[in-house]
């Protein structure tokens, strides 16, 4: 949007150009030119507003330094999306988090590298030499944040339109009504139901989207120049991810801000990036246009991360992971899809057998209260009479929009959640009526893992110790064994033995979603 203003400039000094018919006249369009290449030149400098150069990040923890990100340049232009894309643990969010410097010195340190900032007045600023009173002025008004488990950047305790209140009026000097407005208008800006009785509400009483949409009301509070969203859309089901990237489409060109949208996911990335940076264990292994990267990527990571969505026409022997596409041996094992035979044996086979978990008529009413002479009240119907069966070994997918009883039915099936009607079994048994040593093997043969894996990890517990924890409560195995197995499941889910003296927050989202 820097070009609108420019254009009659030049314009104009081409008329001069043109018109050149006297010395005097001659001089002066000579100094045009001049100033027009001037133009041009402020023009293709001005319009990078965030310049990475080879930047190295560190942490050091008890001794030891681990480089997260080795040495990665990108640019940021002005109005533009560019999408940073890459597997969990590439690196991306702490390269993120070191544009604002969100993450503290120590652990983190910058061996190396450079981070330009360009500021709404013109002004550059080298973000790794602020000090944190200048850091905070470029929070929030200049560059602002939204992130993928916006329950943790919410306060739980405060209501979403004092939250946003808050943060106006850290900003600007406005009294409390006029902020209240504006949180208004901005709410209704993100589209939030009801906006005004969502002022009055608590995070937890909203769904994903909804915080989600409260999260970006936040972030373009002050009209930031550049939004950096850090998978804002992962935790969300598929319609509701394209809802919010419409949205942040739509107040993109709105604010005429320019976006860092960082993905695991190239698909998601492709309806909203003009350019895509690719990251791979630190690195950053290819970047370019969204249209040359999709349609002739060149690195096999970014091949991999293309073909990596399960292809629902083709049953394979299991879902590709981007290990198989870095080496070909394996890859054309990968691609061997199953045969409509194996397909319908196994379907058959489970079809004579005895499944393992079946839902008759399930109904799950939340906030339903008996009155005195038993009459019950209304209360929130979440699911209405589901059946479902499950057999030993397959996989059953369900699927629905945010708030259509999917983790409901999840919750009461490890007792999280009465129900109201209908039958549970487990192995026949009726799962609401297990009792004593039924119900504790129960627990241990059902597990669950949630949307938001860092609300279910303790937040002062090492992983290590997190994920011996249940085999310690079910009294399972000696001390060594149970130590032996915590690395073995480590592995199984590719993280690093060394990795278990960690805590939670040292992991990024999707690794946090694997210690689950
Ligand atoms: P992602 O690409 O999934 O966003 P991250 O940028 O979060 O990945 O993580 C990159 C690497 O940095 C990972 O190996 C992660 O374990 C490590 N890391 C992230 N935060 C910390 C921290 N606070 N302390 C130590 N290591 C961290
Ligand atoms: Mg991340």
């Amino acid at each position: 949007m820097q070009f609108a203003p420019t254009l009659p400039v030049i314009f104009s000094s081409y008329n001069l150009v043109g018109e050149c018919n006297s010395p005097l006249r001659f001089l002066k369009s000579a100094q045009t030119t001049v100033s027009l290449i001037h133009v041009i030149f402020d023009l293709m400098s001005h319009d990078v507003i965030l310049s990475v150069q080879s930047l190295q990040i560190d942490f050091q923890q008890e001794g030891e330094t681990h480089t997260a990100v080795k040495g990665v340049s990108f640019d940021i232009r002005a109005g533009e999306t560019l999408a940073l894309v890459g597997e969990s643990g590439s690196g991306k969010s702490v390269t993120a988090l070191s544009l604002v410097r969100l993450i503290p010195t120590p652990p983190v340190h910058y061996p190396s590298g450079k981070i330009t900032y360009v500021q709404k007045n013109g002004k550059s600023v080298d973000v790794l030499l602020m000090s944190d009173q200048q850091m905070q002025s470029i929070r929030g008004k200049e560059i602002a944040c939204i992130f993928q488990e916006p329950m943790s950047a919410l306060n739980p305790l405060m209501t979403c339109g004092k939250q946003v209140i808050e943060m106006i009026r850290q900003h600007e000097s406005i009294d409390y009504n006029l902020a209240r407005e504006k949180a208004l208008r901005l709410f209704n800006e993100v589209k939030l139901p009801m906006a005004e009785h969502m002022l009055d509400r608590y995070p937890h009483e909203l769904s994903g989207g909804q915080k989600q949409r409260v999260m970006i009301a936040m972030a373009i509070a002050c009209e930031p120049r550049l939004l950096i969203a850090d998978e804002p859309t992962t935790a969300l089901d598929v319609s509701m991810q394209g809802v919010i990237i419409d949205l942040l489409k739509e107040l993109q060109a709105k604010y005429k801000m320019a976006i860092l949208f960082i993905s695991h996911d190239l698909n998601v990335v492709s309806a909203l990036a003009q350019h895509i940076a690719v990251m791979y264990k630190g690195e950053m292994v290819e970047q370019g246009t969204c249209d040359s990267l999709l349609n002739n990527p060149q690195h096999p990571y970014t091949k991999g991360l293309l073909a990596c969505r399960p292809n629902i026409k083709v049953r394979v022997n299991h879902l590709a992971t981007l290990n198989d596409f870095l080496d070909p041996k394996k890859h054309t094992k990968v691609a061997e899809a199953i045969s409509h035979t194996t397909f319908n044996n196994r379907i058959a086979s489970f079809a004579s057998s005895k499944p393992l978990l079946e839902l008759h008529d399930v109904s799950i009413v939340y906030n339903q209260k008996s009155s005195w002479f038993g009459k019950k009240s209304a209360g929130v119907q979440a699911v209405n009479r589901v059946s479902l069966m499950l057999h030993e070994g397959s996989t059953l997918g369900l699927l629905g929009e945010s708030g259509s009883g999917k983790t409901s039915i999840g919750k009461a099936l490890v007792r999280l959640n009465n129900t109201s009607e209908g039958a549970m079994l487990y192995k026949g048994q009726d799962i609401q009526n297990l009792r004593g040593n039924a119900l504790n093997q129960y627990r241990r043969e059902v597990q669950m893992i949630f949307q938001d894996p860092y609300a279910a990890l303790n937040p002062r517990m090492r992983i290590g110790d997190a994920i011996e924890e249940p085999m310690h409560v079910h009294g399972l195995h000696g001390a060594k064994q149970r130590h032996d197995k915590m690395h073995e499941l480590l592995a199984l889910v590719g993280l690093h033995s060394d990795q278990a003296k960690r805590y939670p927050h040292e992991f990024s989202g999707g690794q946090r979603q694997r210690i689950t």
